[in-house]
């Protein structure tokens, strides 16, 4: 039997870093190592009550067969309320796409409208799927580096020198994995102003972690803030996040009625339709009480406040308090070059969250992953007696450093 060889678009992705840290977390575990784990990437709350439970009634009431590609019209109509309460725009439900989480429509609309040597611009630090998921599509992604000086943020001189004629997409994150950071109003039109010159450039809005803030008033999103572009935007956001529904997977995009078809066209051949039953359950979470969205932000707070404070307080790291989302991005620079207590010398982040699991038992992810070095990404969605304990575990292997 001959031996199989990957396809080259296989071959061109990395596994992703976050799937390989938390196998990494899980072989430590199962060698009995008890390990502090600030890596995960999902709320540690369970799903609501009242969304299990209108799973259950569509399973009960034999809603078990495939739906319409784009859902069921309860789910559809749940997210045109949902989208309107959220942004003030009305879109009907021809611009709607849904998928088995947000990241499946990301990579859907990718595999819709890239052709090979089309340019993604991608602002660095990144959630570590896109760059993946475009070369996956054959298209080439274009990663600007937006550092600490920048707020970690794209600005519309690095936007206007990134574009070229081969761009079709620029991706934006807000609130972001793994900054926290939130555009305002002010940087999205002024983001959206630079954007107006390029008619051939859509426009990614990857808006997951909309409902976990920590500011006054809502996230603004980018449809909101440039409706000249709106017949250009692909809004994206799903339930994961916010209403605790990783393992449910359903995801979907909101944006131009051409793009749309597209992509549902490739959803047909993809998967027909997600899980009927995730589909009621989504219904249920997006239309139904938003208390639990906002009791999950406030416990949110109080955990990003006691990591931020907690690890700004340990020589040679530091942190901005994030916005949203529920990550911090830690700069240590101040503990490359240092020297462990085995006479290793940490020369990046790769080493530094290796001496963190080795001799702290702390798991975080590398920013190298994240397209920007030297930092470490830590999760609090997990307890404050987690959190405190790595933060007491960190400082003391930190000062073990020479
Ligand atoms: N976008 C960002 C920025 C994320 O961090 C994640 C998950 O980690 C996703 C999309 C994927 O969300 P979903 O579970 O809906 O696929």
């Amino acid at each position: 039997m001959s031996e199989y060889q990957p396809a080259s678009r296989v071959t061109r992705i990395k596994a992703s870093a976050s799937v390989a840290a938390a196998a990494k977390v899980r072989e430590l575990k199962a060698e009995g190592r008890e390990i502090l784990d600030l890596t995960v990437g999902e709320p540690d709350f369970d799903t609501p009550g009242h969304v299990k439970q209108a799973a259950i009634a569509a399973i009960e009431a034999g809603e078990t067969k495939y739906t319409g590609v784009s859902g069921t019209p309860e789910l559809q109509a749940a997210i045109l309320a949902h989208v309107r309460r959220r942004t003030g725009v009305d879109y009907t439900a021809g611009s709607i796409t849904i998928a088995g989480g947000a990241k499946q429509v990301i990579f859907t609309a990718l595999m819709a409208s890239l052709d090979a040597g089309d340019e993604v611009i991608i602002p660095a630090p990144y959630w570590v799927s896109y760059p993946d998921m475009v070369l996956a599509n054959d298209g080439t992604p274009v990663i600007v580096p937006c550092g600490a000086d920048r707020g970690f943020k794209l600005t519309p001189d690095a936007l206007a020198a990134a574009i070229t004629p081969k761009t079709r997409w620029l991706i934006l994150n807000s609130p972001s994995n793994p900054t926290g950071v939130v555009y305002s109003r002010q940087e999205l039109e002024a983001l959206a102003a630079v954007l107006e010159t390029h008619p051939q450039v859509l426009v990614l809005t990857d808006e997951i972690y909309d409902e976990i803030h920590f500011g006054d008033g809502s996230v603004v999103s980018l449809v909101e803030a440039a409706p000249a572009l709106r017949d250009r935007i692909l809004l994206v956001n799903g339930v994961s996040k916010a209403y605790a529904m990783t393992g449910w997977r359903l995801g979907y995009g909101i944006g131009p009625a051409a793009l749309v078809a597209s992509i549902n066209k490739l959803q047909a051949q993809i998967s027909s339709c997600p899980s009927s039953i995730s589909q009621a359950a989504a219904a249920a979470a997006l239309s139904g009480d938003q208390t639990f969205v906002r009791d999950c932000v406030e416990v949110y707070r109080t955990r990003r406040d006691l990591a931020v404070a907690g690890f700004n307080a340990i020589p040679g790291l530091s942190c901005t308090p994030s916005e949203g989302a529920f990550y911090a991005f830690i700069d240590c620079s101040g503990l490359i070059g240092k020297n462990a207590p085995d006479g290793r010398v940490i020369k990046s982040d790769q080493d530094v969250v290796l001496y963190l699991l080795d001799a702290a038992s702390v798991a975080v992810i590398p920013g190298s992953a994240y397209g920007l070095d030297p930092y470490f990404r830590i999760s609090f969605a997990t307890s404050s007696e987690i959190l405190q304990a790595s933060v007491d575990a960190v400082r003391q292997a930190v000062e073990a450093l020479r």
